[in-house]
This record gives structure tokens, C-alpha cells and sequence, in this order.
């Protein structure tokens, strides 16, 4: 065993014993029976494990689209948006978040990770204050690390402790406010309108990376800010998750737009979006906002399925959105409940370091594809898998 190999075994075996390992689940060959073909052994899946809320990922009008713009632009963008990568596809979507979100301009990254951390550092640096909410999204940690700027960090959802921090912004230059609006883990939604506030008190600016609320909170799923009735200067999102494609957004002024365009290094120096995600996203757009009750339904369906969790003994963390944390505490008890769930709901276990230490969960989810005939057997099941696998 050479030497990497070597340390690299011993830093995977520690992690093995503390319940931190992590390991690829199995590999999904088909969503559907029809589906699978000579893969022996796939079943119809009902994923709570996905961040595909309104079913938009396999949408027929979404998948022609994209089978669409491969047809005419080929597989990749061939290039940086700044050369040759930049597509018709790419400011039809722009155009779209925009309307959508009613900025004046959006601009989409390969992935939200990437329009992350190329914003944040972009808009702040060394001698300029961030102050970034607890439970952030790693790419929100690292982006207000890569920045260089002075990072204050606020207990989840506590704007009075957030007002504390800033007591001393003066001795910075700008200052950036950067919170989720529907945290991805909890489930909960962030107390936009106290932030929005301070915004106004100290001279800030307020950054909302709203991956989970886009398609899924506000009249017609626009999001976390029309939601809450403030207006951030930096909305961030997701192709990924509600829309169901594949990469990164932020919507905000004209200003913000071009400044970005040559300022985020994520957005300058990578590959444009692939014309598939691009279109695919651009068609999912179109129907949810011709079809909003899909998000009627994955609302209703939601509330019943957290409802009937809550009946059953389990401990939910409390909320109203579609991201129902049941929590388990214990990470090696979390991952023995994963291991013993059927495969076919496909929910991990979320241990640190994606939540704090004490906190491992199963992180449900709930999409407009799920039917109220399946919720009675899939909370028995979890009431019965959690029961089994006591406390270590
Ligand atoms: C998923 C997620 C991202 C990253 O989006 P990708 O498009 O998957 O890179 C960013 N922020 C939050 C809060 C997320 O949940």
C-alpha cells in the first residue's frame, strides 16, 4: 500500500468508527418499472430523498426540451460564456428567472454551488464584514471563506444576534448579510423581514441563497423573498431542485448582472451551462407557471405527510415546507436507520459535518408526485424501522 493510500485508510477507518463515513448509495438504474429494462431488480421508486418537489425532473415537456436543445447545440457549451460558450438557451432562461422573480436580470452559474461562492466573492473581500446565519449551506460557508472577507457567524434565525454583530460595522467597508430563505436541512424558513431590517439600519447588503424556496414558497412558488414581502439585493437559486435541471442562479439589477459577468471567478472561469440544463430549465419554468397547483399539491401532500409523521411518535423538526427532518440525534443510529429503510424511498441519513454534532436526521421529503395512498404505508414503515433500531 503506498503512503497515500495508507493515511488515507486510517482517516477512513476513523471515520467508519465515529458513524461519519460516507459511501455512495446504490446506483438508481430506473425511476420506473417500465423503465428498467434489462436492469433486473429496479423497482418503481417514491423517492423522499429528492429535492425534485414538483416532479418537473421528468416531465415530458421538460425532457423534450432538452433531448431539443441537444439537437441543435450538441451535448456541451464548448466554452466560457465570455467566448464561445455563450447560447441562446442560456439568456432565454436569464430572461425567464427574471420575469419570474421580478428583477430586473438574472444570471445562471454551471451549478448553485458555483454561483455561490463566484458571488459572494465578487461582492465582498478582505476589509468588508459578512454575516452569515449558523445552519448556511456549505457553499455559502465557503464562498464567505474564499471572499477574504471578516465573517461573523449568527445563531440560526436569530436577527437579534445578527443586529449584535454588526455593532461594530463601521470599521468595515461593505458589509453583506447572507442567509438561506427555506433552510435546506431544517426545513425552516428564515426571518427575512428582520434581516431586511438591519439591511436598512447598518447599510448593509442582504444576500438569499432561496435553492429550496424557488418553486416552492409564495403564490406560485416564487420564492422566499416575495414570500416574506422584502426585497433582498441578491437573490440567489437553483436549476436543481424545484425545477428539476441542473445549475445555479442569481437574479437581482441589471448592475449586479454585469458586474458579475466579469467578477465571479465561477462563473468566468468554468464551461457555460450545458444546453440541456439550460433548456430543461427554461420548460420546467414554463409549466409551473401555467400549472401552479402542483405547488397546491406538494403543499397539501407535505402538511399531510409531516402530519401523520408527527402521529406516529416520530420527532419532526416543526415547520410548514416540504423538507420534513425526522431526527435521530446519533449518527451511527441515524446511518443504522438509513441501512434498514427500503431503498426504494431513497432517504440518507444526514450526519455531520451537513448538520451540527447531536442532529443526525433522516431528511424526508415531499413532492406533488407522492398520493395520499402511499402515505399510510410509508410512515408505518419509517415508525417501525426507527422503533427497531434503538439508541446505541
Ligand atoms: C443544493 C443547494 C445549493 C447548491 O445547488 P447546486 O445547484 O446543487 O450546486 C446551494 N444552496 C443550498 C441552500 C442548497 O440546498
Amino acid at each position: 500500500m503506498g503512503d497515500l493510500d495508507r493515511a488515507l485508510s486510517e482517516e477512513l477507518a476513523a471515520r467508519r468508527e465515529s458513524g461519519l463515513l460516507r459511501r455512495l448509495p446504490q446506483p438508481v438504474t430506473a425511476y420506473t418499472d417500465a423503465d428498467a429494462g434489462e436492469h433486473q431488480g429496479a423497482r418503481s421508486r417514491v423517492s423522499l430523498g429528492t429535492n425534485d418537489y414538483l416532479g418537473l425532473s421528468r416531465h415530458p415537456e421538460v425532457i423534450a426540451a432538452a433531448q431539443n436543445a441537444v439537437a441543435i447545440y450538441g451535448t456541451g457549451a464548448t466554452g466560457s460564456r465570455l467566448t464561445s460558450g455563450n447560447l441562446a438557451v442560456h439568456s432565454d432562461i436569464e430572461a425567464a428567472l427574471a420575469d419570474f422573480k421580478g428583477t430586473e436580470a438574472a444570471l445562471v452559474f454551471p451549478t448553485g454551488y458555483q454561483a455561490a461562492i463566484g458571488t459572494i466573492g465578487a461582492l465582498v473581500g478582505p476589509g468588508d464584514l459578512l454575516v452569515s446565519d449558523a445552519l448556511n449551506h456549505a457553499c455559502l460557508i465557503d464562498g464567505c471563506r474564499l471572499s477574504g472577507a471578516t465573517i461573523r457567524v449568527f445563531a440560526h434565525n436569530d436577527a437579534h444576534h445578527a443586529r449584535r454583530l454588526l455593532a461594530g460595522r463601521r470599521a468595515f467597508r461593505r458589509c453583506l448579510i447572507v442567509t438561506e430563505g427555506l433552510f435546506s436541512m431544517d426545513g425552516d424558513l428564515a426571518q427575512l423581514a428582520g434581516l431586511a431590517a438591519l439591511r436598512e439600519e447598518f447599510g448593509c447588503w442582504l444576500m438569499v441563497d432561496d435553492a429550496h424556496g424557488t418553486g416552492v414558497l409564495g403564490d406560485g412558488g416564487v420564492g422566499a423573498c416575495a414570500a416574506a414581502g422584502i426585497r433582498a439585493d441578491v437573490q440567489m437559486g437553483t436549476l436543481s431542485k424545484a425545477l428539476g435541471s441542473s445549475g445555479g442562479f442569481i437574479a437581482g439589477s441589471r448592475t449586479l448582472v454585469e458586474h458579475l459577468v466579469g467578477a465571479a471567478r465561477s462563473f468566468l472561469f468554468t464551461t457555460g451551462l450545458p444546453p440541456a440544463s439550460a433548456a430543461a430549465a427554461s420548460a420546467a419554468l414554463c409549466v409551473l407557471r401555467r400549472e401552479p397547483e402542483r405547488v397546491e399539491a406538494m403543499r397539501r401532500i407535505a402538511t399531510k405527510l409531516r402530519k401523520e409523521f408527527v402521529r406516529a411518535g416520530l420527532n419532526v423538526l416543526p415547520g410548514h415546507s416540504p423538507i420534513i427532518p425526522i431526527l435521530i440525534g446519533d449518527p451511527l443510529r441515524a446511518s443504522a436507520v438509513a441501512a434498514q429503510l427500503d431503498p426504494k424511498y431513497q432517504v440518507a441519513a444526514i450526519r455531520p459535518p451537513t448538520v451540527p454534532a447531536g442532529t443526525s436526521r433522516l431528511r424526508v421529503t415531499a413532492t406533488s408526485l407522492l398520493e395520499d395512498a402511499d402515505i399510510e404505508e410509508i410512515v408505518e414503515h419509517f415508525r417501525l424501522v426507527v422503533s427497531r433500531v434503538q439508541p446505541a
